[in-house]
């Protein structure tokens, strides 16, 4: 047996079986072993039924009997009811909204049930219990730790911490606990070579792979938990480390136009803005220009709340690319690419670009799925529309140095001549495939700017994009009005509808977030009372607003449909936007002033604060009522950091340290498993990783003395690749 193996080869599978374990990304022995369990239960904790209290807490283990689907009789909310036996008593279970756990379990089946007992005396009942299916020698288990002699012998010691994993039907923890117990017993794990090296387990203190694993599944106290998670933690963030810090390394090798724009020429370029740059904006171009000086290619992240002016800082770096005297005359000029992840955003920098350039008259070309054009038209001077033939050709001669578009640049047939740099909005939404097969457009590697306003925290940021460097802009422009925010109580609702109405009265436009698109499903209690964008637009026009244009915008809305729909919000064809969450990104509607967010505990704060920032643009003072459902006080406390904080990153912190790095919006795409999410909380440990990594890197770049680091390394790197 190896690691390495296929579950196949040691486990009789049913069809079930492996498609659950093909869901749960477990396909090696490694794998299961990897598949680390979520929590740990104490075993001996439990109570008998005879002897529960109303309000009590208990974990008792019996068997089940009867589970049943039922409506309730008065709200006819769906829910299971059934019972549970153990040689004391029987007591009710009761599941609201869960009809489908009527089916997952026979009777008879004999589990451990952890859950609230509710009720009055004589009528007690588990509310929403857990069930955890386990095997009779798991029951005696149990029994033996309850009796007496043990708990006074040894109490400190409970030996057995129960793993519970993230279960897939067919495969439960149960499954899970005797697969990981016969892998264990092959001998597997004593030839299982360690890929971190010794010298750094002992320097951090950290238990070997061997310890780990048998600590993270089978623990004996929550210490060696702890510490295995505390191991596989570093391990994770090492290996995104290693392999961040070694395409760093490659990329430092590679050659790239060298941008020798000089300062007088970037003064003169931003002495014609309208407006004089911010410290930050100076100081990124700065950073920037270093860059781009050095003749290798730039790897740069700017991460700027929404507003803070990022466009412009794209459009120095674009001029001093197109300004560079090219190594010949017969060279033509160097190029520019710079992408964004809608059509509207694209034709947004389009005209920004115009105008940047008004004093430095260069060629502009903007392609996107429905159209190319040009500026300046050699018969009008102003935009126009070219076939997208001549766009092409003109960008393969070099005649357009700079190029702005959607994903429709990426398309094999867009060739450049001399491609030296590419700008990336927004780009989070990109996959790292789609960045790369942008920069690899020419024979050189162009210089790579991307840019975000989704403001993450830092460990996660030193992580994931451990192989850029990272700006801040960290300032906004002065003179912008201050957002207000405004917390709305239920009682205040009718009062924030007639602020609206003013705003709408006098020509402004407004948005209504709402958490979901659809009416609810009634199978998930949490969904009962979230709005949906569709209802909650019929609503407003039949009662609130029925003198105003109202239209919605959601996520299973096509392409064409979004556009359509922003185009015509855009030309105040609609006053009041009922959207989901995908507004978040980019749209600049400077005449939407106010948007009111329904269900807003529901998103993170950086996420409240994203949707926010769609009404910032203008100098008309914008609102944001921010309407949770719950008057809850943690909800209350959490949602007044919208009002004090001061920027995005600070919200992202609070993200994260409050609801968990699971809520951090577009974790699926890192590639970071959950312990790796929950190391992010911690930044010792990021940094730790990230320093001895770099370390490592500096001195063995291709870790040829590493074989199976290396080879780990070589995995992680074609899996987030490949995406
Ligand atoms: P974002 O960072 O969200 O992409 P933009 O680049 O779209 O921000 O800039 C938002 C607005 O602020 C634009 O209208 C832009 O012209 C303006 N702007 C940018 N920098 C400054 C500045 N230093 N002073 C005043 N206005 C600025
Ligand atoms: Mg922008």
């Amino acid at each position: 047996m190896l690691l390495s193996n296929s579950l196949t080869e040691h486990f009789r599978l049913t069809d079930q079986q492996k498609s659950a374990l093909n869901k749960l990304g477990i396909k090696t022995l490694r794998d299961l072993l990897y598949h680390f369990p979520s929590r740990y239960d104490i075993a001996g904790g439990e109570a008998t039924i005879t002897g529960l209290m109303s309000g009590q807490e208990a974990a008792i283990i019996g068997t089940l009997e009867k589970l049943e689907a039922k409506k309730s009789w008065k709200s006819r909310v769906p829910m299971t009811e059934g019972y549970l036996q153990d040689a004391t008593g029987k007591i009710k279970l009761r599941w609201f909204n869960q009809p489908y756990i009527a089916k997952m379990y026979a009777s008879g089946t004999l589990v451990r049930a952890v859950g609230k007992v509710t009720g009055s005396e004589g009528k007690l009942y588990l509310a929403n219990p857990q069930l955890q299916k386990i095997s009779a020698t798991e029951a005696g288990l149990f029994a033996s730790q309850k009796s007496p002699e043990k708990k006074e012998a040894d109490f400190s010691a409970i030996s057995d911490l129960f793993a519970v994993y993230p279960e897939s039907s067919g495969v439960t923890s149960l499954w899970f606990r005797s697969a990981v117990k016969k892998v264990f017993d092959a001998g597997v794990l004593d030839n299982s070579e360690d890929a971190i090296p010794a010298p750094l387990l002992k320097k951090y203190n950290l238990p070997t792979l061997r310890t780990a694993l048998i600590w993270v599944h089978q623990p004996k106290e929550a210490k060696q938990a702890d510490a295995a998670r505390k191991r596989f933690a570093f391990e994770e963030v090492f290996m995104i480390q290693l392999e961040r810090q070694r395409e760093r390394v490659l990329q430092s090798k590679e050659k790239s136009f060298s941008i020798e724009a000089t300062h007088k020429d970037i003064a003169e370029f931003m002495a014609e803005f309208p407006f004089e740059a911010t410290a930050a904006q100076k100081k990124a171009v700065e950073a920037i220009l270093g860059d781009m000086r050095a003749g290798h290619p730039m790897s740069r992240l700017l991460e700027g709340d929404v507003g803070s002016g990022k466009t412009a800082v794209a459009a120095v770096a674009a001029y001093a690319a197109v300004h560079t005297r090219p190594p010949s005359q017969s060279f033509g000029t160097l190029q520019v690419a710079y992408m964004a992840p809608t059509e509207i955003l694209a034709k947004q920098h389009f005209e920004s670009f115009i105008k940047f350039f008004t004093h430095f008259p260069i060629n502009i070309g903007l392609i996107t799925g429905s159209g190319c054009y040009k500026f300046p038209s050699k018969v009008s001077g102003g935009v126009t529309n070219i076939s997208r033939t001549q766009l092409l050709k003109w960008v393969a001669n070099g005649e357009i140095p700079v190029l702005i578009g959607t994903h429709a640049l990426i398309e094999k047939a867009v060739q450049f001549k001399h491609l030296a740099l590419v700008v990336i909005d927004e780009q989070h939404r990109f996959g790292t495939n789609q960045r790369r097969k942008l920069a690899k457009k020419d024979k050189q590697l162009p210089h790579l700017l991307s840019m975000t306003a989704t403001p993450i925290p830092r460990t996660l940021a030193l992580t994931i994009y451990g192989d850029l460097d990272l700006t801040l802009l960290d300032e906004m422009p002065p003179g912008r009005k201050r957002i207000i925010t405004q917390i709305v109580k239920p009682t205040e609702r009718k009062a924030a509808y007639e602020h609206m109405r003013k705003e709408l009265e006098t020509g402004q436009q407004a948005y209504v977030i709402c958490p979901r698109i659809d009416e609810p499903d009634p199978d998930k209690a949490f969904a009962l009372q979230a709005k949906s964008v569709k209802a909650e637009a019929k609503r407003l026009k039949k009662d609130i607003f029925p003198e105003y244009e109202i239209d919605i915008l959601h996520s299973k809305m096509t392409p064409k449909e979004k556009d359509d729909v922003m185009a015509q919000f855009s030309n105040h064809e609609i006053d009041i936007l009922v959207a989901t969450s995908v507004v978040e990104v980019g749209v600049n509607v400077p005449n939407a002033t106010l948007i009111m967010i329904e269900g807003a505990e529901r998103f993170g704060l950086s996420q409240l604060h994203q949707l926010r920032g769609r009404v910032v643009r203008s100098n008309h003072q914008a609102y944001c009522f921010v309407v949770p459902e719950s008057k809850g006080e943690s909800t209350m406390a959490r949602l007044k950091a919208l009002v004090t904080a001061k920027n995005g990153f600070e919200l992202a912190e609070q993200d994260l340290l409050q609801r968990g790095p699971g809520e951090l919006s577009g974790r699926k795409q890192w590639g970071i498993s959950d312990i790796g999410m929950e190391a992010l909380k911690n930044l010792k440990l990021v940094e730790a990783a990230r320093t001895e990594a770099l370390a490592l890197i500096k001195k063995d770049e291709t870790l040829a003395a590493y074989p199976l680091l290396s080879q780990l390394v070589d995995e992680r790197a074609r899996q987030t690749h490949l995406e």
